[in-house]
């Protein structure tokens, strides 16, 4: 079998359309979606991400604020920030572009945003919601790997779903939302026996490891839909966590890296602050 391509750059592009129609709609109404993006320091991969969420939001027609901080920042003027623009009501979402620098821990800036403004998914209520299957604002990589994923078609409900990796941003949240579509889910992880037999077994698998080309070919179930989350930056370029040419002699479908998972997280970073600013728009009727 050789994998038809699960074209992130593709779907991404046509949901930033939807997204910028119902802009429109919104701004006709007299609200601008707004997004405050916070970068703490020079880290060099954090201010490509910015910019890429800045570039995002100016094309769909949202207002950007953007706060870049000193490495030095304390973490109470950060939370001062915060506050701020928790009480902007042009401000209908807040992300604060992660790592932070040491003396900031980013469990209390994170919890200090408000969740209803929480666009990248990340607040403890959100996470609560997440798991209690109550509406909640969806981490965005997530997200996008959720609809990349129904766009093939294929039913969830009923496969064997194999995640490698338990992040808080990646790893746990896909596994939660492939349960509520009553996938059959398994979590693996650097402690995990025996990760290339449970990988075997994936109908579906997310490879969310940070590790170039960790799986391999001979990972992967004959049919499989894979999704490589992972970004590694090698001389040769930007490389997945997946054996590209292998594994996708064996898949269903894959997505490649670049053009796979990546794009569609800013995509869906613009429909959460979209479908915020749609929120206040109603409540203000
Ligand atoms: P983390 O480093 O937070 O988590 C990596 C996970 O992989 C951990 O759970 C770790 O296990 C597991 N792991 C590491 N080594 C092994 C191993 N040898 N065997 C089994 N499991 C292992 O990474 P993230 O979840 O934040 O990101 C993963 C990748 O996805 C990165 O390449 C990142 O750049 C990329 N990424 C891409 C995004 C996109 O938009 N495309 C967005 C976010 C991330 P343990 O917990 O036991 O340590």
């Amino acid at each position: 079998m050789t994998a038809k391509i699960l074209d992130g750059r593709k779907l991404a592009s046509e949901i930033r359309s939807e997204i910028k129609d119902r802009t429109i709609l919104l701004k006709q109404r007299g609200v601008t979606p707004g997004l405050a993006v916070i970068l703490v320091g020079e880290d060099p991969a954090s201010k490509v991400y910015v910019g890429q969420k800045e570039k995002g939001c100016l094309e769909a027609g949202f207002a950007s604020f953007l706060h870049r901080l000193p490495e030095s920042t304390s973490q109470e003027e950060l939370l001062a920030l915060i506050e701020r623009l928790n009480n902007d009501s042009n401000v209908h979402g807040i992300l604060v572009q992660l790592p932070l620098p040491k003396q900031i821990d980013p469990d209390t800036v994170l919890a200090a945003i408000l969740p209803e403004k929480d666009v990248d998914g990340f607040h403890p209520v959100n996470v609560g919601r997440l798991v209690t299957g109550l509406p909640a604002c969806e981490p965005c990589t997530p997200k996008g790997i959720m609809r990349l994923l129904k766009s093939t078609g294929i039913p969830i409900a009923g496969k064997e779903a194999v995640i490698i990796g338990r992040s808080n941003i990646v790893g746990k949240p896909v596994a939660l939302m492939l349960l509520a579509e009553s996938a059959t889910v398994t979590i693996c992880h650097s402690r995990t026996e025996d990760l290339a037999g449970h990988a075997r077994r994936a109908d579906i698998l997310v490879a969310a490891v940070g590790r170039p080309r960790f799986v391999t070919g001979d990972m992967v179930k004959e049919g499989a839909v894979v999704i490589d989350v992972g970004i590694n930056r090698l001389e040769e370029g930007l490389v997945g966590d997946v054996d590209y040419e292998p594994a996708a002699e064996r898949a269903s479908w894959i997505t490649p890296v670049p053009g796979g998972v990546g794009p569609m997280t800013i995509a869906m970073l613009l429909e959460n602050t979209l479908e915020q600013a749609e929120k206040t728009a109603s409540a203000a009727r």
